[in-house]
């Protein structure tokens, strides 16, 4: 698409027929009662890979604990966890609350408005920069996201391939063509809603779309076959054994995962990687694992968990304690003690299993 053709598109109608629709539709959420940068931040973060119905109740006490930057930044990364407990993607959580620290020790608690402070904080990438800077401080930043390009591949028939890093960038140089100066925040939130609620992935309501006379793919019935998303590799499969091991007292093995990568400083129940050890192999794994002597009672339940890049295959299995040597990585917790600590959501369904 030429600079030509763009400007010929970047016509008021196109713009007013979407903000227009836009102010008339919009869904009434919490973030959107704010011009607040910090909160506009927090909902940005949290819906990375979230729907809004989930995220609704998470903001909203999240908000409620942490209502300024200082009250984030001076909170530890436990009780940050535990309030990110279930949203999934716990890096977020990390990533925010160290650049929400930075906030407040080199910008004094104001959420900076120059792209380069605010693009070089932790866990901002461009879409949540551009987000922030037009949403909040209502400046001309492109913002784009899968349904932001999903959108304008069909508004502009856009046929490459969105799972390119450089069609990505090329998307941000049209917007930036296209997103009116006087009102960036509610042409860029007219976008995402119109994405969310109309130019659906699969079926498109074209027949509802305020802006349909503007829409190419429309006009040329490709709707449907926008946009162009090469597939990602397949998930791989990875087996385990999570034991649910039971003391005398009834507390419950768990432990603190490592500092560093998946769910990073997260609590969980012990998990056997199977596929290496084998079932016969279990409590002599345990043993020399984490100093525990276990006999297995029963099978519970068969789990399984989704990321982006693999899959937890998760058999849940009753153990009992036997004895324990030593100092050893897992601590017995009540049900009480494991209700304070933060927990994947893999393992707050297998927490259901406990008895
Ligand atoms: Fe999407 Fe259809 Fe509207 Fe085009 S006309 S923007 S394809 S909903």
């Amino acid at each position: 698409m030429s600079i030509k053709e763009l400007q010929d598109f970047n016509n008021h109608k196109f713009q007013k027929d979407l903000i227009d629709w836009y102010e008339e539709n919009k869904r009434d959420l919490p973030w959107r009662r704010t011009s607040d940068p910090y909160k506009i931040w927090v909902s940005e973060i949290m819906l990375q890979q979230t729907k809004v119905d989930t995220v609704i109740p998470y903001f909203n006490r999240f908000i409620a604990q942490f209502p300024t930057p200082q009250a984030l930044a001076q909170a530890d990364e436990q009780t940050v966890l535990k309030e990110w407990e279930g949203l999934g993607y716990y890096s977020r959580a990390k990533n925010l609350h160290h650049a929400v620290r930075e906030v407040v020790s080199s910008y004094d608690g104001r959420v900076p408005d120059v792209p380069e402070q605010i693009g070089a904080l932790k866990g901002v990438g461009p879409y949540t920069k551009g987000a922030i800077l037009s949403i909040a401080f209502n400046k001309p930043e492109p913002a784009v996201d899968g349904n932001v390009m999903r959108v304008f591949s069909r508004i502009l028939q856009i046929e490459e391939d969105i799972a390119l890093q450089k069609v990505k960038k090329q998307f941000e140089v049209y917007i930036r063509h296209i997103i009116p100066a006087d009102n960036p925040s509610s042409f860029n939130q007219a976008v995402m809603e119109l994405g969310a609620l109309v130019c659906l992935p699969r079926t498109p309501q074209c027949m509802l779309c305020p802006v349909q006379k503007h829409c190419q793919a429309f006009s040329t019935g490709m709707e449907k076959e926008l946009p162009i998303k090469s597939k990602a590799k397949k998930q791989k499969v990875v087996p385990y054994v999570v034991l649910l091991i039971k003391n005398a007292n009834n507390d419950y093995a768990v432990e603190k995962r490592d500092d560093k990568g998946l769910l990073a400083n997260m609590w969980q129940f012990p998990m056997v990687p199977i596929n290496e050890i084998g079932m016969e192999h279990i409590e002599n794994w345990m043993y020399g694992e984490y100093g525990l002597e276990i006999e297995l009672v029963e099978k519970k339940s068969s789990l399984r968990h989704v990321f982006s890049h693999l899959i937890w295959q998760l058999d849940v299995f009753e153990a009992t304690l036997i004895n324990q040597r030593g100092v050893e990585r897992l601590q017995f917790k009540s049900k009480e003690e494991m209700d304070r600590l933060p927990f994947s959501v893999s393992h707050l369904n297998v927490k259901k299993y406990i008895t």
